[in-house]
C-alpha cells in the first residue's frame, strides 16, 4: 500500500486532485493535508469538511498558531508583493517541518481520522497539488523544493474538471469563488493582491475590507513607531538611551498587541482618539500591502480613488504565492 498526501488548500483545485488520486489509487492510504493560517473565510472550513466526509479520506489539519496579520505585527513589517514570508512561515515551514523531520506544530487536529489505512502515511509519500495551467510557472518550483517526496500536479498533466467534481459530491463551491476570487485564500484579503482584488474585496465583502484597511493602517503606525525607536542611523550620541528604548519598545507592542490579536477594537496609544482609518488627515504613506508605479499604495488610497470615481488598475490582480517560495527546514 502507497502512501499519498494531498495539499488541501480549500480550493476547488484541490478537491480536484483528492477525487482523481482516489481514483487512481483506491486501495492505497491517502491524506489531505491543510495548513490553516488562521484567517481564512469561514465557509472554506465547510468546503473541507464536506470534502473530507464525502470523500472519505482523512483530513490532518496543521497550524502555527497565528495569522498573516499577527505574524507581521510580531516581525514589526509589511508585507506586500515583493517582501513577505506568510505563506513561508505559516505553510512552508509548518509543513517542511512535519514532513521532512517529524516535527509536528503545536496546533495539530484531525477529521475523520478513521479512514486512515496505516499510521505511517508519510514515508515514500508523493505529494499533490491542485496546481492548473495558468500555473504552470510554480511547478518546478514545488516540485524542487519539496524532493526528495515525488511530486505530482494533476491537473497540469490530466484532463480534470473542477466543476464536475463538485457536482459528483454534491458540494457548494467556496463562495469566494462566487464572489469572483480567483483564490479561497486568506478570506480575500491576501496582503500580496493587487487594485483590481482589493477592489473586488471592496465590492463583496465591505466589512473584510473596511477592516483590513483598518489593519494596514494601524500596522503602519506601529511599524513605523518602532522603526522611528530603533533606527541605527541617528547619531550615537543623540540615540535613545538602551533601557529607554527597550521600555519604549514594550509599550509599543503593548499598545498595539490587543487590537492585533483581536481583544479591543483599537490600539490603546498612538492612535488619536478622533481618528479612523478612514479619516483624510490620517495618513502615512511609507508602508502598505499594495504597490503602484513600485510606490506604497495603502488600501485607504484605493478606497478613496473608488470613492470618487477614479481609475483604477482592474487588471492588477497579483496575490498568494503560497507554496511558491523554497523552503528548507534546518536542524
Ligand atoms: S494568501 Fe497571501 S496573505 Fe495569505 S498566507 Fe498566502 S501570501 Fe500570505
Amino acid at each position: 500500500m502507497k502512501n499519498h498526501i494531498i495539499f488541501f488548500s480549500g480550493g476547488k483545485a484541490s478537491l480536484a486532485v483528492a477525487d482523481w488520486v482516489q481514483e487512481q489509487h483506491p486501495d492505497d492510504n491517502i491524506v489531505l493535508y491543510f495548513t490553516d493560517v488562521l484567517w481564512e473565510n469561514d465557509d472554506l472550513y465547510r468546503f473541507i469538511n464536506e470534502a473530507t466526509d464525502k470523500l472519505q479520506l482523512p483530513l490532518l489539519i496543521h497550524s502555527a498558531g497565528i495569522n498573516p496579520i499577527q505574524l507581521m505585527f510580531e516581525k514589526k513589517m509589511l508585507y506586500n508583493s515583493m517582501i513577505g514570508d506568510c505563506s513561508k512561515i505559516l505553510k512552508q515551514r509548518v509543513s517542511a517541518n512535519f514532513l521532512k523531520r517529524g516535527k509536528k506544530p503545536e496546533h495539530e487536529e484531525w477529521r475523520n481520522r478513521q479512514y486512515l489505512r496505516a499510521e505511517d502515511f508519510i514515508t515514500d509519500a508523493t505529494l499533490y497539488f491542485g496546481i492548473g495551467f495558468d500555473e504552470m510557472h510554480r511547478a518546478p518550483a514545488i516540485i524542487k523544493n519539496w524532493a526528495p517526496f515525488p511530486v505530482e500536479m494533476p491537473l497540469i498533466d490530466h484532463n480534470i474538471w473542477k466543476d464536475d467534481v463538485l457536482k459528483k459530491y454534491s458540494i457548494r463551491q467556496p463562495v469566494l469563488y462566487d464572489y469572483g476570487f480567483s483564490h479561497n485564500n486568506c478570506n480575500g484579503r491576501c496582503v500580496k493582491a493587487g487594485q483590481g482584488h482589493y477592489k473586488l474585496l471592496k465590492d463583496r465583502m465591505p466589512d473584510v475590507f473596511q477592516k483590513i484597511m483598518e489593519q494596514e493602517h494601524y500596522l503602519k503606525i506601529c511599524v513605523s513607531a518602532y522603526r522611528y525607536i530603533t533606527d541605527d542611523k541617528v547619531p550615537e550620541d543623540e540615540r535613545i538611551p538602551d533601557d529607554i528604548r527597550e521600555t519604549m519598545l514594550q509599550e509599543l507592542d503593548d499598545a498595539f498587541r490587543d487590537y492585533f490579536y483581536d481583544r479591543a477594537a483599537k490600539p490603546k496609544k498612538y492612535i488619536h482618539p478622533a481618528g479612523s482609518a478612514a479619516a483624510r488627515y490620517m495618513e502615512i504613506k511609507q508602508y502598505s500591502f499594495m504597490k503602484r508605479d513600485s510606490k506604497p499604495y495603502p488600501i485607504r488610497d484605493l478606497h478613496y480613488e473608488v470613492e470618487d470615481d477614479q481609475q483604477i488598475d482592474l487588471f492588477d490582480i497579483g496575490g498568494c504565492g503560497c507554496f511558491l517560495e523554497p523552503y528548507e527546514p534546518t536542524a
